[in-house]
């Protein structure tokens, strides 16, 4: 669709009410609206970023996700994954991770009789699926806008842009990630931590092909893990103090190259680093999800350390129970934005956000003690979860929210 058309219905749009109003079109903004919109709401999605584009030679995104059955389900329904299959993805059957080599827990695909435990997507890649499929169902989408302010009046959202428009909506989603401009205005605050970790992504070409195992050695400097991308391409995943993450970002590829065989395990073969960035770690959590006619998802609403792999997959979460709730509250009642309807979501999200939130901040706190007695409870711990049958196959099921 040319930008010119897309661009003059947005205007005309701008002058009546639009139902949904979701402001960030990033991984979580994107699917809701194309949820939403498939049930038959009126959405608009405010993104500040330019529409994301896709060359399939280009080199791999250096942030990339390992999406669960679940969020691999929701895109499904959405008709997104196609797209991503289309695109690149590389699915992963096994998951190892250990700190010695005789405690390792291995998390097989095959132990739940699936053929796969998820994919590790390129989020530019999954962001790009998400706005063709956007595109496709004539979301009103106004990309390299910003919000600027937000009122409510008379049980309408009053949302200025910083292009100087003002749009109008009963709903108003924040999308708009961990430092949330929504949330802010709306006066919603949160609870959370730096962590005294940060993390550092890398790109690598394998002279040998990347399999389908991620893996991860847990040290109490920080895990160092190893996720397969397409083709020859892998992502490693380097924590650890703050000040070591920025030596390691000083350096060029060939030193980047030696320090990585000094620190990863030998099964990481023989690699090449291209390309390296590097992330602080937070975890928070939004004292409340909702207020009347607004509604927080994803990492808006909660981030976590990405240890796990779960911020886009509690997003997603989020995302399928708010769309399967209005969806539901519209069909029942016209006031589906009220503040009961939301105070459903918020009731069935939060419960689960914080567990999610809790276990992976307790795994942290237990791996990155250096204490002698923790590190042999916590070996200890790796041969019973390892050997644990059953128990391990529903705490596997529950961390790919199957
Ligand atoms: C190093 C690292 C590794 C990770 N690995 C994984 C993993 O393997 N698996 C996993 O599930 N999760 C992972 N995560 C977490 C995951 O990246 C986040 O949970 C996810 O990106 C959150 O998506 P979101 O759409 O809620 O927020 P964001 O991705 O932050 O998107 C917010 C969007 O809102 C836009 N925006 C912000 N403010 C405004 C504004 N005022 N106006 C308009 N637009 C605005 C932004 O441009 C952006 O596009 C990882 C995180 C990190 C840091």
């Amino acid at each position: 669709m040319g930008s010119e058309c897309l661009n003059e219905r947005i205007i005309l749009k701008m002058q009546q009410i639009v139902e949904v109003v979701i402001i960030g079109g990033g991984l979580t903004g994107a699917a809701l609206a194309s949820g939403l919109k498939k049930y038959g709401f009126d959405v608009a999605v405010i993104e500040q970023e330019d529409a994301p584009s896709f060359n399939p030679l280009s080199n791999p995104d250096l942030r990339v996700s390992a999406i669960s059955g679940a969020s691999v389900n929701l895109l499904k329904q959405l008709e997104v994954w196609p797209q991503v299959l289309r695109m690149r993805c590389a699915p992963y059957r096994v998951q190892e991770i250990w700190e010695y080599s005789m405690a390792r827990v291995t998390l097989d695909a095959r132990s739940l009789g699936l053929t796969e435990l998820g994919y590790i997507v390129e989020n530019h890649v999954l962001k790009y699926a998400l706005s063709k499929r956007l595109y496709h169902q004539n979301v009103f989408l106004l990309y390299k806008t910003r919000l600027k302010n937000l009122q409510r009046i008379n049980g309408i959202w009053h949302i200025s842009l910083d292009n100087g428009k003002i749009l109008q909506a009963y709903l108003i989603v924040g999308a708009d990630g961990a430092h949330s401009q929504v949330r802010k205005l709306a006066n919603i605050g949160i609870r959370g931590w730096q962590y005294a970790q940060s993390c550092m992504l890398i790109s690598v070409r394998c002279l040998n092909h990347p399999g389908n195992i991620t893996w991860q050695k847990l040290t109490p400097e920080g895990p160092r893990a190893f996720l397969p991308l397409f083709g020859s391409w892998a992502s490693l995943v380097w924590y650890g103090e703050h000040n070591y993450i920025k030596k390691l970002k000083l350096m060029n590829m060939l030193q980047l190259k030696r320090e990585i065989r000094l620190h990863f395990p030998d099964r990481i073969g023989n690699i090449i680093p291209i390309i390296a960035g590097s992330f602080v770690l937070n975890c928070s959590h939004a004292m409340n999800y909702i207020l009347p006619g607004l509604v927080l998802v994803g990492d808006a609403a909660h981030t976590v350390h990405p240890l796990t792999g779960q911020g886009v997959n509690l997003g997603y979460r989020d995302v399928s129970t708010l769309i399967t709730i209005l969806k539901e509250a519209r069909y029942q009642s016209d006031h589906w934005w009220s503040i009961k309807v939301l105070q459903s979501y918020q009731h069935q999200r939060q419960k689960d956000n914080h567990l999610m939130q809790n276990g992976i901040d307790l795994l942290y706190r237990i791996f990155s003690n250096q204490c002698l007695s923790v590190k042999i409870i916590r070996n200890l711990g790796l041969i019973v979860a390892n050997n644990a049958g059953a128990i391990k196959n529903d705490v596997l099921a529950y961390m790919l929210g199957l």
